[in-house]
């Protein structure tokens, strides 16, 4: 079996907030509001894998209201998930995001973002493929009041 895993997160875009993506830093006058740094697209990764391995949600696992995971690193909590997985029988096949933001612009820190999460993940780079969208204007995201995330994630499980 290889089972899937689905993951959404979204944050909203305050001033005075860094703007953490993938465990990157992009520069941008506005950040992402969050208990932990709010980085949305590890969020969606984090619940994509907890979801292909049947291990619940991040909130469950990192509540925000435990002082420990105040303006926490988000690549360490899935560095925590991803022991959880692979201690649980399962390795990775491959990891898809889609990030949906209005601004700035994503491309000149996708190759960034990549390498940054197939080395937290333990991943070929060629496994992990990173997107990028804009809201055409409408919604939350078009409005640049916040940034939303996908994942999907691919499990197989170790004989
Ligand atoms: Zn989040």
């Amino acid at each position: 079996m290889s089972p899937v895993g689905i993951g959404y997160d979204s944050h909203r875009l305050v001033a005075g907030r860094r703007l953490m993506l993938g465990g990157v830093e992009i520069p941008s006058d506005l950040g992402l509001h969050g208990h932990s740094d709010a980085d949305v697209l590890t969020h969606a990764i984090i619940d994509a894998l907890l979801g292909a391995a049947g291990l619940g949600d991040i909130g469950e696992h990192f509540p925000d209201t435990d002082e420990r995971y105040l303006n926490a690193d988000s690549l360490h909590l899935l560095a925590t998930v991803l022991t959880r997985i692979l201690t649980s029988g399962f390795e990775l096949e491959n990891v898809d995001v889609t990030v949906v933001m209005e601004r700035p612009k994503l491309g000149p820190h996708r190759d960034a973002i990549r390498t940054r999460l197939a080395d937290a993940l333990g991943m070929d780079r060629a496994r992990v493929n990173v997107k990028a969208t804009t809201g055409e204007g409408i919604g939350f995201v078009g409005r640049g009041e916040g940034v939303a995330a996908l994942a999907i994630v691919s499990l197989k499980e170790r004989v």
